[in-house]
C-alpha cells in the first residue's frame, strides 16, 4: 500500500532514520536533545544545529525513541518478503558508535532485532506457500575488518585468506564458507549467537572491535516452484556497519590510522557505490572496497536496499549527527 507508492516513486533504495533514546547517563548530565520529531510521521527530521537554526532531512521513515522493534520490522519486512519471490536484498545501519545499530540490527533476546525476525518472517511466510513452493533457506556470518574477510561461522578457522569470486552465472560468493542450512528459529538464533561469540574471539575489547569491523549476516535462499519446476536464487544481506565517526586527532597513529582508514575507505565506497546507481550513473565502483564487492549482487540492478541512518538524540552528537545525515541525503 503505502509501501508500494514509496517504492514505486523512488527507485529501489529507500532510507529510514532512526534515533535512539537519550542514555541514562545523558539524561543525568542533562544532555540537551536537538531532534525534533513534529513531522516525523511525513518522513522530516528537524535538527536544532544551535541558535535559531533548524535544519530538515527528508527519509522514507522516521522513528522516533518511543518506536520499538515491531514498528521497524513492519515496514522492513515487505523488503523482507522479496527475497522470496527471487529478489537480492540488502539492508544496513550507518552511523555513529553508539547510536543503536547493533540494536537494530541484531537487537537483545528480549528485543530482538531486523536479523532475527527477518528469519523468522521467512519461516513464516514459507510456510503459508508451501503447497506451491519449496525454500532452502541457509546462513553465513562473516566480519570484515581491515579489508580482510573473517567466517565467524569456521570454528576452527584456516589460515588461508578468503576472498570474493564471481560464478558463472555472475552470484558473487566467497569460496570455502560455511553456509549454515537453517530450518526453524531455534536453530537461527543458534546461529546467530555463534556469529555473534566468535566476533569477541582474539580482540580484548569485543565493543570496541565490533564497532571497527562490519558484520555481514548473508541469507541465501533457493526456491523452487513446485508448478513449473523453475528454480531460483536469491540473496539477502543484512549489515551492521562500523561506526562512521571521525577519530579523534590525537588518535591517529600505528593501527588505529590504519583502522580508521579502511573504515572510512568502505563506508566511502558504500557511499559511492549508493549515489552512483541513484543516479544512473554508467560504471557503478564495487571493486573500491570488500563491502561493496560483497554486497555487488544486492546493490543495484533490480535487487533493493534499505538503509538505517543511526542517530543520538544529544546536542553532544550534533556534528557526527550531521554528517551521518548528510550521508544519508547523498544517497538517496
Ligand atoms: P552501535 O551498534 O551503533 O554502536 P548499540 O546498538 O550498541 O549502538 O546501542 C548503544 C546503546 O543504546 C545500547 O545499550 C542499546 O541497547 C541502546 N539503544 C540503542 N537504540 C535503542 C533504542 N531504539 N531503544 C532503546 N535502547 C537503544
Ligand atoms: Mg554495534
Amino acid at each position: 500500500k503505502l509501501y508500494n507508492q514509496v517504492q514505486e516513486s523512488k527507485g529501489n533504495i529507500r532510507v529510514f532514520c532512526r534515533c535512539r533514546p537519550l542514555s541514562k547517563a545523558e539524561v543525568a548530565a542533562r544532555h540537551k536533545t536537538i531532534v525534533d520529531f513534529d513531522a516525523a510521521k511525513d518522513g522530516d527530521l528537524g535538527i536544532l544545529s544551535g541558535g535559531s537554526t533548524r535544519k530538515t532531512f527528508k527519509f522514507d521513515r522516521v522513528y522516533t525513541p518511543k518506536d520499538d522493534q515491531v514498528d521497524v520490522f513492519a515496514d522492513a519486512s515487505p523488503m523482507v518478503i522479496s527475497v522470496l519471490d527471487g529478489y537480492n536484498v540488502c539492508i544496513f545501519a550507518y552511523g555513529q558508535t553508539g547510536t543503536g545499530k547493533t540494536f537494530t540490527m541484531e537487537g537483545t533476546e528480549q528485543n530482538r532485532g531486523v536479523n532475527y525476525r527477518t528469519l523468522e518472517e521467512l519461516f513464516k511466510i514459507s510456510k503459508e506457500r508451501s503447497e506451491t513452493f519449496t525454500y532452502s533457506i541457509s546462513v553465513s556470518v562473516l566480519e570484515v575488518y581491515n579489508e580482510q574477510i573473517r567466517d565467524l561461522l569456521q570454528a576452527s578457522p584456516s589460515s588461508k585468506k578468503l576472498e570474493i569470486k564471481q560464478a558463472t552465472e555472475g552470484f558473487h560468493h566467497v569460496p570455502g564458507i560455511v553456509e549454515a542450512k537453517v530450518e526453524n528459529t531455534r536453530e537461527v538464533w543458534n546461529v546467530l549467537q555463534a556469529g555473534s561469540s566468535a566476533r569477541a574471539v582474539g580482540s580484548n575489547n569485543v565493543n570496541e572491535h565490533s564497532s571497527r569491523s562490519h558484520c555481514m549476516l548473508c541469507i541465501m535462499v533457493k526456491a523452487k516452484n513446485l508448478m513449473n519446476g523453475e528454480c531460483t536464487k536469491s540473496k539477502l544481506w543484512l549489515v551492521d556497519l562500523a561506526g562512521s565517526e571521525r577519530l579523534a586527532k590525537t588518535d591517529v597513529q600505528g593501527d588505529r590510522l590504519k583502522e580508521a582508514q579502511n573504515i572510512n575507505r568502505s563506508l566511502s565506497a558504500l557511499g559511492d557505490v549508493i549515489s552512483a546507481l541513484a543516479n544512473k550513473s554508467g560504471h557503478i565502483p564495487y571493486r573500491n572496497s570488500k563491502l561493496t564487492h560483497l554486497l555487488q549482487d544486492s546493490l543495484g540492478g533490480d535487487s533493493k536496499t534499505l538503509m538505517f541512518v543511526q542517530i543520538s538524540p544529544s546536542e553532544q552528537d550534533l556534528s557526527e549527527t550531521l554528517s551521518s545525515l548528510n550521508f544519508a541525503t547523498r544517497v538517496r
